[in-house]
């Protein structure tokens, strides 16, 4: 039985149950100076007010150098009882210092840092104590970054090392696009055989691009349900239904991707990160039925992570 590696061991596709696929539960970013958010008891209370929600499987797509707590992760999956699946990766440039070592070190070792991450076990290295601790938390996925309407030159050397990576272990890969652009372009630089989601598409509400992404194999992740500033959430509703009607629902999984410490309610902000579960899944159910929830929120996700249909 296909398996995915979540912070607490490998677990079975058919036991993810409903899946949050784009969700972030420590954050750290020059990007986003002012919004971090680092304190487990908070994104323990967000967490297990998603489980509350019906989800218990929770992707988080923070990768190498943003604030990654793997030690905090595994408690956090444990007292929230909700399963974590990691990430290694690299982001998009912009969430980098200048002088980050990621823009420095060899392609070799831009690798190395990723293989070690998904087969040994993550360090915490992006809290910087004295020196890094090893622990055997493992990643699960590998996250990439591409600009708006570029890949910069940083941006190709990590695509390249995230690519080598997933071939070798056969992890799934995502990739933030930014405002759903260069989807395209994206699944070029990636190895056709791999499992790619695209994120934030929904950013890009173009149905027809949509159908050719998925038409591709690439899965697409609307993950801003919740975050009216980019659009109400009935886009998301006639997105989805027009990918049902095109036969392409089972490329689609949802998140929240509420990478703000303003957007979570655990410090006083909103929406939360249960807003998936709690406001949007009883209003897809009404308007698209069961089946495709389920689809959407178990099956696709599942077959995403683990590399076999359910
Ligand atoms: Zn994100």
């Amino acid at each position: 039985m296909a398996e995915v590696m979540t912070v607490r061991g490998p677990v079975p596709g058919a036991e993810l149950g409903y899946v949050d696929a784009h969700e972030h539960l420590f954050l750290r970013t020059p990007a986003l100076a002012g919004d971090e958010f680092w304190d487990p008891e908070k994104s323990t209370a967000e967490a297990a007010a998603v489980r509350a929600g019906g989800i218990s499987t929770i992707v988080d797509l923070t990768p190498v150098g943003l604030g990654r707590r793997p030690a905090a992760l595994a408690q956090l999956s444990a007292d929230a009882g909700v399963h974590v699946v990691a990430a290694t990766g690299y982001h998009r440039s912009a969430h980098y210092p200048a002088w980050h070592w990621a823009r420095e070190v060899s392609a070799d070792d831009l690798l190395d840092v990723l293989l070690t991450d998904l087969t040994v076990g993550m360090d915490d290295r992006d809290w910087a104590g004295p020196r890094p601790v090893p622990t055997t938390v493992r990643a699960g996925i590998v996250k990439l970054g591409a600009s708006y309407q570029r890949i910069t030159s940083d941006e190709a050397r990590w695509f390249d090392a995230g690519a080598e990576a997933g071939r070798r272990t056969g992890v799934p890969i995502a990739v933030h696009t930014e405002t759903g652009t260069l989807g395209h372009e994206i699944l070029d630089r990636l190895d056709a055989t791999s499992r790619v989601m695209l994120c934030h598409l929904d950013r890009n509400p173009d149905l027809g691009l949509h159908g050719e992404l998925a038409s591709r194999g690439a899965y697409l992740v609307y993950d801003t349900i919740g975050r009216i500033k980019y659009g109400p959430d009935s886009r998301i509703l006639d997105l989805l239904e027009g990918m049902a009607a095109a036969g392409l629902a089972g490329q689609v999984c949802l998140g929240t991707d509420v990478g703000r410490r303003s957007m979570l309610r655990a410090y006083g902000g909103g929406p939360g990160m249960d807003v998936l579960g709690r406001r949007f899944l009883p209003r897809l159910e009404q308007h698209l039925g069961p089946d495709l929830v389920d689809q959407v929120m178990r099956r696709t996700p599942a077959r995403f992570l683990s590399g076999a249909p359910l």
